[in-house]
């Protein structure tokens, strides 16, 4: 694993941007990520960049809006992070659609991967860790033999104090999946 290919921003620094700031700072970010990928395919186009994203996806890669979606409550809250891993995660998605065979290529998969560790220097990661609880009112997931259950604060509480929840399809136990999918492939 080589370092990171883009700085580390001083999480003080960024936690003390106002809400305008912020958001700057995430679109600089996306510039520099471009600028990156620029160097490996020159003809790569500029993503629009849009702050709409709502619920427990940290950003998205919109290749029919052509560019690239973020959550603006997670963000607001993770700045830090959001910088150094969420933007280069959709970055390298965009990146690897518009690499020939790109389009065909799974979501997270050798490409995708080649590009977060060569590139970027980052290991490849697909799950986070953001605490959902604002911009999402059912951000835990659980897990049964048929389906996922999308779980309140308070739902979850109340699991994890011991009360069992079954399936109300398959009548299997309700499994809590602690880690939450950073994006949805779009
Ligand atoms: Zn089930
Ligand atoms: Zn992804």
């Amino acid at each position: 694993m080589t370092a990171p290919a883009l700085p580390d921003p001083d999480p003080h620094w960024l936690a003390g941007l106002d809400a305008e700031a912020g958001r700057a700072a995430l679109r600089e970010r996306v510039e520099a990520a471009y600028a990156l990928c620029r160097e490996v395919h020159p003809a790569l186009p500029r993503p629009g960049v849009w702050l709409d994203l709502r619920g427990r996806s940290a950003g998205q890669a919109h290749f029919g809006r052509g560019g690239l979606r973020f959550n603006p409550v997670l963000f607001d809250e993770n700045r830090h992070a959001f910088l150094v891993e969420v933007v280069p995660h959709e970055m390298a998605h965009w990146l690897v659609h518009h690499l020939e065979g790109g389009p065909q290529a799974k979501p997270h998969g050798h490409e995708w991967r080649t590009v977060m560790r060569r590139l970027f220097g980052l290991a490849p990661r697909t799950t986070h860790r953001f605490d959902t609880g604002r911009a999402s009112p059912a951000p835990h997931r659980y897990r049964c033999g048929c389906r996922e259950h999308a779980f309140t604060a308070r739902r979850h509480d109340l699991a994890r104090s011991g009360r069992a929840y079954r399936c109300r399809h398959c009548a299997e136990t309700l499994v809590y999946m602690g880690l939450r999918d950073l994006d949805e492939p779009s």
